[in-house]
């Protein structure tokens, strides 16, 4: 039981249920104790920092509230709507409707993929280049269920090449850089001469290209909404876990400078890869170790800019084609509205660097950082100098993920070892974005499914649903 005399974990009355704890209340921590709850297990959640959210968790300024990755989503991102569905949040429904732009030649160019033709009417392509497009379907009904979001590793055997060479081999030059290498660079912060052509291949099946939105109040009001649907303690960090030798986990907690621990039938590290490492001691293999220890991320820098005036009435988000040197990756334009998450009347401009000028920068003062970006975006709107109220860096050393060529067959080789362990009767399961895909939806699907495996592994408990 979690015999953790100062954490607030509520829940402890109930004895019967099946008790597993979750450490971090990121995306995928929350989405695996939410699911694990709903499924009537008893659940405590630990997190090491005051507030959840981790990597998702917006900054809020002068009333502005600044989302690190913008809280983009698309009707691709089905698992996320659902489950702000669940939550009973239909405030945060339906998206704002964003209008999807590409920079070429010093001007910004509506543009639609959705479409055979939108993909023709992107500046750079001619039709006839478009039309190569239409062999894209038709591959991917070849790779099958190869190609499936839910199950990375099953895609081992076609994470073989970078995604700049397979756009090029099967759909031209102008293609990849105008199209398929955008796609991923704003989802992923990937480089496609590195990403694995895996990850562009699940963006399609998945619905890349649908019509991007923003959630229409903060994101925060949805991880706050998770995190109290669960029994949380939040200020609490994990520092060690173990098995136990009748079966399940022990683990030691740290709150403040008082240390304790506390044991449940299962464990879901729902923490970044390296820092899952951290806490496993000798309880993981070489193999496991290794797997974790390899997992890359791209930095993340970013600059936001409360403005004013707004530039749009809608919503706009511009992709750049990458360039040596060149150090914008998107903006994303949001107009305020009443009631929203920036102010009516004003308006944010979230500036992303792309990922290789974020690893050069990313030490670099803010002044520099802010500088080198306004005067990126200045060359296509002159106006954004003196525009701003207030402007903060955002930095993340380990932003988002990285995909690269023979990620999807670590994962197979990890999913592998993971099975081992669970037939072996281990108790420890993972989750987080490094094991489905970079973003928000995977991040939650990767919950989802650390709670499937736990509850495979107990079997069904019998608590009601906490939420
Ligand atoms: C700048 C930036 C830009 C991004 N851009 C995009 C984008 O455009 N599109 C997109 O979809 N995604 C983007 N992302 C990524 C997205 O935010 C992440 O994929 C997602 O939030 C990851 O969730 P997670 O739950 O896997 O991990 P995390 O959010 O990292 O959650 C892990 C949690 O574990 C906690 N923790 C760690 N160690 C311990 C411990 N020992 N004990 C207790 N708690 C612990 C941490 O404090 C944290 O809260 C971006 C992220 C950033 C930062």
């Amino acid at each position: 039981m979690f015999g953790f005399g100062f954490v607030d974990v509520r829940g402890l009355r109930r004895m019967a249920a099946k008790q597993v704890a979750v450490v971090g209340a990121g995306i995928a921590g929350l989405g695996a104790a939410w699911r694990l709850a709903q499924r009537g297990f008893q659940v405590s959640l630990f997190e090491r920092e005051q507030r959840p959210g981790g990597r998702a968790r917006p900054v809020i300024r002068e009333n502005f509230t600044i989302e690190r990755a913008g809280a983009i989503v698309s009707a691709a991102d089905g698992a996320l709507l659902s489950w702000i569905g669940e939550l009973e949040l239909p405030e945060l429904l339906p998206p704002r409707p964003v209008v999807s732009a590409l920079a070429h030649r010093d001007r910004v160019r509506v543009i639609d993929s959705r479409s055979l033709l939108g993909v023709a009417r992107i500046p750079g392509i001619r039709i006839y280049q478009a039309l190569r497009v239409l062999r894209l379907p038709r591959l991917v009904a070849r790779y099958g269920n190869r190609i499936d979001p839910e199950r990375p590793e099953r895609a081992a055997s076609l994470d073989d090449r970078s995604l700049a060479d397979f756009g090029r081999l099967y759909f031209g030059v102008r293609v990849m850089e105008q199209w398929m290498s955008p796609l991923v660079t704003r989802a992923a912060l990937a480089d496609a001469r590195e990403a694995s052509r895996v990850l562009f291949l699940h963006h399609y099946r998945d619905g890349a290209g649908e019509r991007l939105g923003l959630l229409r109040l903060s994101s925060q009001e949805l991880i706050d909404r998770a995190a109290s649907s669960v029994p949380a303690s939040l200020g609490v960090c994990v520092t060690r876990v173990e098995s136990r030798s009748g079966g399940g986990v022990r683990f030691n907690l740290r709150e403040g400078g008082r240390e304790g621990f506390a044991k449940a039938d299962a464990i879901v590290l729902a923490l970044p890869a390296p820092e899952a490492v951290e806490l496993a001691g000798a309880e993981f293999s070489f193999a496991e170790r290794d797997a974790l220890e390899k997992v890359r991320y791209a930095p993340g820098l970013s600059l936001a800019i409360a403005l004013r005036r707004p530039f749009h009435t809608h919503p706009q988000q511009i992709q750049f084609p990458h360039r040596e040197g060149w150090p914008l990756e998107s903006v994303l334009l949001e107009p305020g509205v009443a009631g929203g998450r920036v102010p009516e009347g004003r308006g944010l401009a979230l500036l992303r660097a792309t990922g290789s000028w974020s690893a050069a920068y990313f030490e670099a003062p803010d002044g520099t950082v802010s500088k080198a970006l306004i005067d990126a975006l200045g060359r296509f709107f002159p106006r954004v100098h003196g525009a701003g109220i207030f402007t903060e860096v955002l930095r993340e050393k380990r932003a988002v993920p990285r995909f690269d060529v023979g990620r999807y067959r670590a994962i197979a080789d990890f999913t592998r070892i993971q099975a081992d362990w669970r037939r072996r009767g281990r108790r420890i399961y993972f989750a987080g974005d490094y094991l489905m895909g970079p973003g928000w939806n995977a991040a939650l699907r990767s919950g989802y499914r650390a709670a499937a495996d736990v509850e495979e592994d107990l079997g069904p408990s019998t608590q009601s649903a906490v939420a």
